[in-house]
């Protein structure tokens, strides 16, 4: 039996809100999307109200959660600033709406305090970012097959596609399976290729992926990020969001991360975007492990002769006038393009070729800079 929009309501209607009426009278809710037993909302609320709406969220979600049929329920709540409101802290600056994320820790404000960045996962010694300043520079195959790459080096490695806008990681690894629950209610995530696999686009289709409001997108990673059973990981890799607005430095700003890795093209375009990209980890003091210049040269796959058509080089060169490490680059090569659409990665399917060799250099210098908090954890 399908869940309807009726019993969610019905559900919400039980639940009390701080202003004396149920939730469903207090004029807070968004729109409320039920699509195969997942369900979406938000609570919308002024920013000073913030902290006595974070229990009604969890009231909310464990009533939705309790309708037979549902499988997930994600429930942002969202703090908006009256205009004239007091500041949020330097890093949240620029936006207009602040996130609350569901399990971040707050200052007695209700504005995120630094705290919330330091919210380590248990079990994960380090969470490191792939992030990349526009879309279509190749981040989500190379952070795939850079998990693949510390996998190899002995590494337990995760890997979350919070790319909710356009996850790709699904096709790149051929999962098309949903993720099961365990007896704690946390989704088990897919084991391919010896990762720890979750995908947003395990739960919801690729299109509605994309209409997600923004203040829902931190939201629901973070419980990607803490509602899903990691185990017990070395590193888990976050396959980000392409581009630098406000949706990317939140994630940003509350993820508890180690370090982030930039990808970029040699194209001048791209790298401005990946400047983008290293001042805004530099906002939110989260290390720049290094720049991959991706689609670097070409390499013909018949001949193997290298041209250098994007006049290559232009990411190494900026990493050195940045002084951010320049971790490797990576061929515009038929063969990556082809086993990353066919869902078995280049690391994986080809791990005695040329490529695999580059991911897993990638790697090395990526777990050398992330050696202090493995060994700590
Ligand atoms: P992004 O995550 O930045 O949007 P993708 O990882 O989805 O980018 O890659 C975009 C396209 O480029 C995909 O078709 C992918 O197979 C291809 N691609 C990525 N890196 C390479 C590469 N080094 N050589 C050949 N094709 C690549």
């Amino acid at each position: 039996m399908s869940v309807t929009q009726q019993q969610v309501l019905d559900a919400l209607s039980r639940v009390a809100s701080p202003r004396g009426v149920p939730l469903t009278n207090a004029n807070v809710l968004s729109a409320i999307s039920v699509t195969d037993g997942k369900v979406f909302f938000s609570i919308n609320v002024d920013a000073t109200e913030a902290r006595a709406w974070e229990s009604v969220r969890a009231q909310a979600e464990a009533a939705v959660r309790a309708i037979p049929g549902v499988s997930t329920a994600m429930i942002a709540l969202t703090a908006e600033r009256k205009p004239g409101a007091p500041q949020a802290p330097p890093a949240a600056h620029r936006h207009s709406h602040g996130v609350q994320p569901a399990s971040a820790h707050r200052s007695p404000q209700g504005a995120a305090s630094p705290m919330s960045k330091q919210a380590e996962i248990p079990g994960v010694a380090a969470v490191i970012a792939v992030a990349s300043g526009k879309g279509g520079v190749g981040k989500s195959t190379t952070a795939l097959n850079l998990a693949l790459g510390l996998r190899d080096l002995g590494l337990r490695v995760g890997l979350l596609d919070a790319d909710i806008y356009g996850p790709s990681v699904p096709r790149l690894t051929g999962i098309h399976e949903k993720p099961q629950l365990n007896d704690d209610r946390k989704m088990i995530p897919i084991m391919r290729f010896g990762l720890s696999i979750m995908s947003i686009g395990f739960l919801v289709e690729e299109d509605t992926a994309m209409i997600w409001r923004g203040p829902m997108v931190m939201s629901a990673i973070t419980q990607m990020l803490r509602d899903v059973a990691w185990g017990t990981l070395d590193i888990l890799v976050v396959d980000m969001p392409p581009g630098t607005g406000d949706a990317q430095l939140t994630l940003a700003q509350n993820v508890p991360l180690k370090g982030a890795v930039i990808i970029s093209t040699p194209q001048d375009l791209s790298l401005i975007d990946a400047r983008r990209g290293l001042a805004m980890f530099k906002k939110v003091n989260v290390p720049v492990l290094g720049i991959v210049e991706n689609m670097s040269y070409f390499q013909c796959p018949e001949c193997g002769t290298r041209s250098d058509i994007f006049g290559h080089g232009g990411a190494r060169h900026e990493a050195e006038r940045l002084g951010v490490p320049f971790l490797g680059e990576i061929p515009l090569h038929m063969s990556i393009r082809t086993t990353s659409d066919e869902g078995n990665p280049v690391v994986a399917s080809e791990p005695d070729g040329p490529h695999a060799a580059i991911y897993r250099a990638i790697g090395t210098k990526v777990r050398d800079r992330l050696q202090g908090a493995i060994a700590a954890a």
